[in-house]
């Protein structure tokens, strides 16, 4: 437990340069069920300060994917962008301290010099040229503000609540540049700044962030800020083992709204990314944030696996009621034609099969519009004069038939099966086949009384006609 005195303030700080990804939405869960599970606050920050990579449009569409799986800051969202003048403030504060100096070494001559030194181009380190000059800030050319690193650093270690002790030796390190020469702090700079202003007590964030936090722990401690604990969080894998890529797996949360999956199934699926309770794999939103343990979230990377979310959101979506089903669905998708009441019979008819929603939009749509085609393999066995006959006649006793209910329409095919010595599957088949293009489904007689007696002898005949059109053209 945090000691009761230190309220755990914990933000997830996206840059608004794409919509929300997956394991951004993951971050965004860990660090909302660490602070609900310690009593403590959430908070959001919009890291807008790459101007031309930043757009409004993704931090709407970032706040819309928070708003949907409802993982909502519990203050005012903070702006990094509207901050600027104070993080400028600071980095002078650091000058004027002597922590940082302004250098007016281009990157060519820097790296110039490294090469020279022996260094591999990839790992730049600057080697201080500039560190003792004083150099003021009318130089007259143009200058970067970097962090003097103290002499007295042999390493910077801490403890990350993940992956215990980190220890970076100080020949990894160099002055890092905060302020670049067209005047704009960079990220490292800038995010010291604004989460020592929210007071983030735990900076729980992915672990491509693991080698910046060795220079921000410096700049807190020159800027006299108290050092938040840190967690980095691994990545989200793909199947290949890389990370998660858009080739293997829709990326984006938004993307994972209009494919049908309920926010409370994909919130359920990324907590048990990287992290367990035992074996229990479906949890109320109440029950994470009782169990969550950040100390228990795995080392190695979590492979996401698209068949388990399906199969847990299949399980929430079974929980649903019709009614909310129905809500849910065309909310997302639009509404249908037909009356709501026949939507919702359909559902009840779908409802068990169908993993997504939209999977469910579409197989009611497509039991209210009749098959646009058939599928080959379903149409196959059924090529034949005979099979247009059989289903012919069975049009013709259905015709007949004064009651269209259940028993009823059951009743003419079991004995039409018998009369014609098949079995009852040979005549329900072929006629779920008329009725919504495909031989699996629900019960064929189900959704011919739904469909109604005109409606379903008009997609018998549709269908016995197709067969006899591809008899007569040798198809
Ligand atoms: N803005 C950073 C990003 O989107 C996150 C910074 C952080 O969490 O420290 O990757």
């Amino acid at each position: 437990m945090e000691p009761k005195s230190i309220p755990v303030r914990v933000r997830f700080a996206p840059s608004p340069t794409g919509d929300l990804h997956i394991g951004g939405l993951r971050t965004t869960l860990f660090n909302w069920l660490f602070a609900k599970h310690n009593n403590g606050l959430f908070l959001l920050r919009i890291e807008d300060t790459d101007r031309e990579r930043s757009m409004q449009k993704y931090t709407d569409s970032i706040m819309a994917s928070l708003a949907w799986v409802g993982l909502t800051p519990d203050e005012p969202v903070v702006v990094q962008s509207t901050r600027i003048d104070e993080h400028l403030r600071l980095a002078n504060e650091l000058v004027v301290r002597g922590s940082a100096y302004r250098c007016t070494c281009s990157q060519e001559e820097a790296l110039d010099r490294y090469a020279q030194r022996g260094g591999h181009a990839e790992q730049v380190h600057y080697d201080g040229m500039c560190r003792d000059k004083n150099i003021s800030a009318d130089v007259g050319k143009p200058y970067v503000i970097r962090f003097k690193i103290p002499d007295a650093t042999d390493a910077i270690v801490f403890e990350d609540m993940i992956r215990g002790t980190v220890t970076i030796p100080r020949d990894q390190l160099d002055d890092f540049i905060i302020v670049r020469s067209d005047g704009a702090p960079v990220y490292n700079f800038v995010v010291v700044a604004d989460d020592a202003f929210m007071r983030i007590t735990h900076i729980i964030r992915g672990e491509e962030h693991i080698i910046n936090t060795p220079k921000q722990i410096m700049l807190y401690t020159a800027l006299g800020y108290a050092i938040p604990i840190f967690a980095h969080i691994p990545l989200v894998l793909g199947p290949s083992g890389q990370k998660l890529s858009k080739r293997e797996a829709a990326t984006a949360v938004i993307e994972y709204k209009k494919a049908g999956f309920l926010p409370e199934a994909l919130i359920n699926y990324l907590a048990r990314l990287g992290w367990a309770h035992g074996d229990q794999e479906r949890f109320t939103k109440q029950e994470l944030v009782s169990y969550f343990d950040l100390t228990r979230v795995s080392t190695s990377g979590a492979i996401f696996d698209s068949e388990k979310l399906l199969w847990l959101n299949s399980v929430y979506m079974r929980e649903k009621t019709d009614d909310e089903l129905y809500a849910l669905i065309t909310l997302e998708y639009g509404a249908y034609e037909q009356s709501k009441e026949m939507v919702l019979a359909l559902i009840a008819l779908y409802k068990e099969r169908a993993r997504t929603l939209k999977e469910l939009y579409d197989a009611v749509l497509n039991a209210l519009q009749g098959p646009a085609e058939y599928h080959d393999i379903d149409l196959q066995p059924l090529r034949t004069q005979e099979i247009a006959a059989r289903l012919e006649r069975l049009a013709d006793r259905l015709e007949h038939l004064s009651s269209w209910d259940n028993d009823a329409v059951t009743a003419v095919l079991k004995t039409y099966a018998k009369e014609i010595g098949v079995k009852f599957a040979d005549v329900v088949h072929p006629l779920r086949i008329a009725l919504i293009g495909t031989s699996s489904g629900p019960g064929a007689c189900a959704l011919a009384v739904l469909l109604g007696k005109e409606e379903s002898l008009r997609r018998l005949v549709r269908l016995y006609d197709t067969i006899r059109r591809m008899h007569d053209a040798g198809l």
